[in-house]
Order: structure tokens, then C-alpha cells, then sequence
């Protein structure tokens, strides 16, 4: 069986630097209250609040007794003023979700309409189309009615779908040939979705490890069931559910959302490979890294087994395998 991680996948810079962020300043001493989740992750969100880090969703104008942290998604302007009338807020609001929002208010100035592929109610969506008043909020082509002469722009949600703005874009230059096409998808979405589609092609099984309130993650696991059988699970051990589909499997591809950490990553990988390491028999168990062949791991289970049983997706991690192998004479 082959094991096949896509060569772009988890957590963004957008994530871990909010993540960063926060345990920076509980580690401070300050107490520390994040505005609404943090990211779409359960098990990152439980585990900083064992760290004391606290998640609401308070009244603009209400009071929290220690700082206010503002996530990668950003909020509106109007909101954010009210924040900061009663509170130390903290913005950690991506920079790219934030160029976002100011492209958008500068053409809403020059009076533009904008049309906004993103999901109603999601964080960022909420933040940037906050701070308009002429504006389409579409999730999908067909809910496009109207394609407004004039001064038009498209943008997007950072994490939306590639396709589907492609699909979009085409549409509405096609109604409004001067409208402005900016694609605001970011490109570690884009890495993401390509990583992932690359992967689909060439496996049995993709699995798309994230939240299930992630909608990049929705996209990665949408992305991939249109090539092959995929399934999504919120945390590692929920695989367990389905590991019989997975070793029916010769090739496994995985991917996960954003807001997934690497360590998540690397624990889904240890169960789905574990029965199979541990059966005799098979000589080989492989990881490949990435899509290009680059960063190849094999480990041939012809060699002396690692007593410490240990995860052997990188065997330059494990002492045993290294030592078995110098002891080969390094073959
Ligand atoms: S997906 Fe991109 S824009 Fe969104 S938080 Fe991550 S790095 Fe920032």
C-alpha cells in the first residue's frame, strides 16, 4: 500500500500565526478572550482553552475582562471600532484577508458594485462584505441572477473555490466585458486544491482530514470526491470508523484543510498505516511526500523491525531503523 500526502495541505500561515499569537500572550500573563473560534478546528480550539484562552462571541460594546483578540478572519470596521471602545483588542487579522477587505472598500469608493463569491455567515465573509453597501454575496454560479452594467468587480473569499470563481468569472465578463476580475482566493487555498485534485487522480481512496465546519476544508473534500471515492473526518481517530475501506485501498491519498495542524496530519497517517506494518508479510510500506517524488520515504519491513514500534513515516526520526540500516552496511 502507498500513502500518498498531497504536497500542499494543513495549517496556513494565517492559522498558525493567530495560533502563535494567542499563546504568546496567554504566556504573557494575560488573559486572554478570542472573538468567536479561532479557527475551524475542535481539538486546537479544546486544547487552548486547557491553556486558560477563552472564545465568545460578546456584544460589540460589552467588556471582557483581559484582552480581546480579533482572528485571522478579521470583523468589519464598524465592529471593530465597537470593540475597541471598551477593551484592548488585539487584531490578528490575516494580512491577506485584510487586503481583501481594503481592495474592496477602495472600489466601493470609486463606485463600484462587487460581487463577493464567498459563504454567507462564515467569519471572513461576514468581516468584508461588513463593511459594504453595494454588493452580490454569492456562493455558486447559479445564484448569480443579475450581472450589473457598469463599474463591477469580482473578488472572493480567501478560501473559496478556484473552479468556481474561474466559472464565475468567465460569466460575468461575458454580461459586463470591462467588469474587474481580482482574484482574492489565497494562493495557500490554491496550492491546497491543486495538491489535492493531483492527488485524487492518481489514488483508490483520498481522505481530507479537517473540520466539519471548515469550508476550505468542504472545498478540499467537494474537490476530491468528483475524481474518486474520499472520505472526510474531523479528527485522526475517526478514521478508525472506515479502516476496512482504507486497506481495501492499494493507494491512499491524504489532504487536509487549513486549520488543520501538522501533528493532526501525522497521526492520521500512523493509524492508517499501523495494520499495515504491523502484518507480516508485507515488505514494503511507503509514504510519499509529495506529488513530485521528492522527500520519498520507504521502509522495508525486510529489515530488522523497530523495537520501539514507533511511527516509521520518517525513518530519519526513528534511531532503531537508522541503526538497523548503517548496520546493512547503509543499504
Ligand atoms: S487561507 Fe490564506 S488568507 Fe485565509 S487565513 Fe489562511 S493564509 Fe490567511
Amino acid at each position: 500500500m502507498r500513502i500518498i500526502k498531497a504536497k500542499s495541505l494543513g495549517l496556513c500561515k494565517g492559522g498558525k500565526d493567530s495560533i502563535d499569537g494567542v499563546k504568546a500572550l496567554a504566556a504573557s500573563g494575560k488573559k486572554v478572550f478570542v472573538y468567536g473560534q479561532l479557527l475551524h478546528n475542535p481539538r486546537v480550539i479544546s486544547e487552548l482553552e486547557k491553556q486558560g484562552i477563552k472564545f465568545i462571541e460578546p456584544l460589540p460594546n460589552a467588556k471582557v475582562n483581559g484582552c480581546l483578540v480579533i482572528r485571522a478572519h478579521g470583523v468589519s470596521d464598524a465592529v471593530l471600532e465597537q470593540l475597541k471602545q471598551n477593551n484592548e483588542v488585539v487584531d490578528l487579522t490575516c494580512p491577506k484577508v485584510r487586503a481583501i477587505q481594503k481592495l474592496t472598500k477602495r472600489y466601493q469608493k470609486e463606485g463600484y458594485h462587487i460581487i463577493y463569491l464567498g459563504k454567507p455567515g462564515h467569519p471572513e465573509a461576514d468581516a468584508t462584505i461588513g463593511n459594504l453597501k453595494k454588493f452580490t454575496l454569492i456562493t455558486r454560479l447559479d445564484e448569480l441572477k443579475h450581472v450589473p452594467d457598469g463599474k463591477l468587480i469580482l473578488v472572493a473569499q480567501s478560501t473559496a473555490s478556484l473552479d468556481e470563481f474561474e466559472r464565475v468569472s468567465e460569466h460575468v465578463k461575458k454580461l459586463n466585458p470591462t467588469a474587474k476580475i481580482v482574484n482574492t482566493i489565497c494562493s495557500s487555498t490554491v496550492e491546497r486544491q491543486r495538491g489535492a485534485q493531483e492527488v485524487a487522480g492518481k489514488v483508490q481512496l483520498m481522505i481530507v482530514l479537517g473540520g466539519k465546519e471548515s469550508s476550505n476544508t468542504k472545498e478540499l473534500f467537494e474537490l476530491c470526491k468528483k475524481t474518486t471515492e474520499t472520505i472526510w473526518v474531523e479528527r485522526p481517530k475517526d478514521i478508525e470508523l472506515h479502516l476496512e475501506t482504507v486497506r481495501k485501498a492499494q493507494c491512499v491519498g491524504i489532504t487536509a484543510g487549513a486549520s488543520t495542524p501538522k501533528e493532526e496530519i501525522l497521526k492520521l497517517i500512523k493509524i492508517i498505516s499501523s495494520p499495515i506494518i504491523n502484518r507480516i508479510g508485507e515488505e514494503r510500506f511507503m509514504v510519499q511526500s509529495d506529488t513530485d517524488g521528492k522527500e520519498f520515504y520507504e521502509v522495508d519491513l525486510a529489515m530488522p523491525f523497530c523495537e520501539c514500534r514507533g511511527f516509521y513515516y520518517n525513518k530519519k526520526e526513528c534511531k532503531h531503523i537508522r541503526l538497523a540500516r548503517d548496520a546493512k552496511g547503509g543499504k
